[in-house]
């Protein structure tokens, strides 16, 4: 069967597009691709914000549970690393309620467990 596409190569380079005259549709919008471009910049940027401030978020959750919990849940050495008490993997949220400070040791034992515990199941 031969191939539909009748115009091989037809397209502008972008680069010599008229973005003032050049008009896209987007979602039945008709838009300047000037508009389309500007619109695209601002929602990456804000996209941008929202993670920068999400991963924020994260830093102080982590930094208050290390404070709330200076010991390690299974031994007693000073906690350092802050676990998933059910991991993402398993349906675990970052929420405080399933959040826990570990030593390093016991966080790596307790992940290789898991690990394990997921071969083993699939
Ligand atoms: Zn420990």
């Amino acid at each position: 069967m031969r191939s539909k596409r009748t115009e091989p190569m037809a397209q502008p380079w972008p680069g010599t597009l008229d973005h003032k005259q050049t008009v896209v549709r987007v979602r039945g919008k008709r838009l300047r691709l000037e508009q389309y471009l500007i619109a695209m910049r601002q929602a990456l940027s804000v996209e941008k914000v929202r993670r920068q401030e999400e991963r924020r978020a994260g830093i102080r959750l982590r930094r208050q549970v290390l404070t709330e919990e200076p010991t390690c849940r299974y031994c007693v050495a000073p906690a350092t690393q802050v676990d998933h008490r059910l991991a993402i993997a398993s349906g675990g949220t970052s929420e405080r309620s399933n959040l826990a400070a570990l030593c390093a040791t016991c966080h790596r034992a307790k992940s290789q467990r898991e690990r394990k515990a997921v071969r083993f199941w699939l």
